[in-house]
């Protein structure tokens, strides 16, 4: 079995590198290999316990990478070495919410986001990407990984945001922040 390093998660207060097997795509999946990840707000309550995920998942919902290896389906789309980023919310594009627009609640409330809270995450060599079709964005040759490495979550959760409280470019608004909330999962985005 071919392994890789990933950050796990052992209990409060406690991760660690550890060598884990090796992700293999089944049809619709991709694998990717991580060239750039970073760490969410959400991260650092999971870390301390506030946001309770299972011992043994690897950690990290930004995702930028290459295409290491395609399920079956997909050749059509996607190549291969395509750099490409994978949202945080990984919505199976195909059931009753995401049909009507609301990804994040794929599969029924919150049920979007999945990498490191259900299924394993970005912290790693190697990432399994469920629903490829739905979930892989090519990157603009003109940009680095790093120019978009926000986009999976950071950037696209305040401008997910401003499209629901339909916010126009000129608008004057109010922001209401919590201290230490982060990007937590009760705004509907990861
Ligand atoms: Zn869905
Ligand atoms: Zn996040």
């Amino acid at each position: 079995m071919k392994t890789m390093k990933a950050v796990v998660f052992k209990r409060k207060d406690h991760v660690a590198v550890e060598e884990v097997p090796k992700p293999t795509p089944r049809a619709g999946e991709a694998v990717i290999r991580i060239t750039t990840t970073t760490i969410c707000g959400t991260d650092v309550h999971i870390v301390r316990g506030e946001y309770p995920v299972k011992p043994g998942l690897v950690l990290g919902h930004e995702p930028v990478g290459v295409i290491e290896e395609l399920g079956a389906g997909l050749d059509d789309t996607y190549a291969v070495g395509q750099r490409v980023i994978v949202g945080a919310i990984t919505p199976c594009g195909q059931c009753f919410y995401c049909l009507n627009g609301a990804h994040s609640q794929c599969g029924g409330a919150l049920g979007g986001w999945r990498f490191g809270n259900t299924i394993n995450g970005a912290w790693a060599e190697y990432l399994l990407v469920p629903d490829a079709r739905a979930n892989l964005a090519p990157i603009p040759p003109e940009l680095t990984d790093e120019e978009v490495m926000l986009c999976p979550d950071i950037f696209s959760t305040g401008l997910s945001g401003a499209e629901s409280g339909n916010i126009k470019v000129g608008d004057s608004v109010a922001v209401f922040a919590q201290v230490r909330s982060g990007c937590a999962p009760r705004s509907g985005r990861s």
